[in-house]
């Protein structure tokens, strides 16, 4: 009894205040439980591209007069996907958040970012027809040093807000290529030739996918794997990322 008075004395809770955890863009205190790693003023203000883009490729222009029209990269060569959206330029505070949500252990990141991305485009119709969200899938060995593919954690996110089915393991990543980053535009579409394959053509006879990964460099990467769920039957593919970069 001594020993229990004892403890709720050291127990008061005005002794055991947990520090709260601040903001890793600003600083600030996050107070609310539902704010993780980011606080909801950093994420209000990620520079989301409101103006018109290119119908297939996404392209984002910067003149009105533009919208409606294909890109001349477009009109030049067709994609496979038949329209890609992102939520806004790769720079700034997006790239910041991107950043920590892929190589500082802030997976949590997925689910705001999915948020922003899903309010952005649903109401366009973006996600209206799809059969089942496909994440571009990194090579076993890459996903294991890393812990997960973030494009599959983002795929994850956006599957429960649309209520679309997530079809992980149905692209494969077979050959482990050297990281895009260093390469030039070029070389990236050769380090990717046949890198991925389809596991279960069935499931993707005659269905529209949605391709999903974290950013879009060149579109090299989306560009391969939307053929290679063509080349399987696929009817449509649809490409979605967080941050295009040109
Ligand atoms: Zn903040
Ligand atoms: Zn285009």
């Amino acid at each position: 009894m001594k020993l229990r008075l004892h403890l709720s004395r050291v127990m008061h809770p005005v002794t055991v205040i947990v520090f709260p955890s601040s903001c890793r863009l600003c600083g600030r205190a996050l107070e609310d439980p539902k704010e993780k790693i980011i606080c909801t003023r950093c994420l209000d203000r990620v520079e989301v591209h409101h103006g018109p883009v290119c119908p297939i490729c996404g392209r984002f222009y910067h003149q009105p007069a533009a919208a409606g029209h294909p890109c001349g990269h477009c009109l030049e060569r067709p994609e496979p996907f038949s329209r890609h959206r992102s939520l806004g330029p790769y720079s700034g505070r997006l790239k910041e958040i991107i950043l920590l949500f892929k190589y500082k252990g802030c997976e949590v990141l997925s689910q705001p970012l999915a948020a922003m991305v899903y309010e952005h485009l649903a109401s366009d119709g973006f996600f209206d027809g799809l059969d089942f969200i496909v994440p571009v899938p990194l090579h076993r060995k890459r996903e294991k040093q890393r812990g997960f593919n973030q494009a599959e954690l983002l795929g994850r996110a956006l599957s429960d807000l649309s209520g679309v089915p997530l079809l992980p393991g149905i692209l494969i990543k077979v050959r482990n290529t050297p990281a895009q980053v260093s390469l030039e535009a070029a070389e990236r579409e050769m380090n990717l030739r046949t890198a991925f394959t389809v596991s279960k053509a069935g499931k993707i006879n005659g269905r529209t996918a949605l391709l999903v990964d974290d950013v879009f460099t060149t579109g090299s990467t989306l560009r391969e794997c939307a053929a290679e769920l063509r080349r399987a039957g696929a009817r449509e593919v649809r490409a979605l990322t967080l941050a295009r970069a040109v």
